[in-house]
């Protein structure tokens, strides 16, 4: 399986970096992030160092991505959550290794959560009047 020498999640998936396993299979693997948003937050990975979602496959992705989301459900209890992947650089990655984040919301975590991911970008994350 290809890997990177020079990225933390390759260094994650071959055991040689402390993290705290979700959920793994022999494709994937499903850790808590190191800097949490929130209590819980979670790392979707690819077991293979990609860069970008476009190199995965898809459905056996979305698979994993979703037994990984119940783990993170039954293991925070969120009163919901915002799933989503930054796609290259410009979309806010930091680690050349593609990834999805699972972050677990709790009712009150910030004042008005409306919008959630479109809060990529602030002043556009509500819309209408
Ligand atoms: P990105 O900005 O690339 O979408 O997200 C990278 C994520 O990796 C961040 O949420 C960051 O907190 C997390 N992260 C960075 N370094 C480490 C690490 O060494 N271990 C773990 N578990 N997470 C990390
Ligand atoms: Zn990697």
């Amino acid at each position: 399986m290809a890997r990177s020498d020079d990225c933390v999640f390759c260094e994650i998936i071959a055991g040689e970096r402390d993290a705290t396993v979700l959920h793994e299979s022999s494709e994937y693997l499903c850790f808590l992030d190191k800097y949490p948003v929130t209590e819980g937050h979670a790392l979707v990975v690819p077991k293979e160092h990609v860069r970008y979602l476009e190199a995965t496959d898809g459905s056996a992705f979305f698979a994993f991505l979703q037994e990984a989301h119940a783990e993170v459900k039954q293991r925070s209890d969120p009163d919901a959550t915002n799933i989503g992947c930054n796609n290259g650089q410009a979309a806010g990655q930091t680690v050349p290794h593609c990834h999805w984040h699972i972050i677990p919301r709790y009712d009150g975590d910030m004042a008005d959560p409306t919008g959630g991911v479109r809060g990529v970008i602030p002043e556009k994350r509500t819309y209408g009047e």
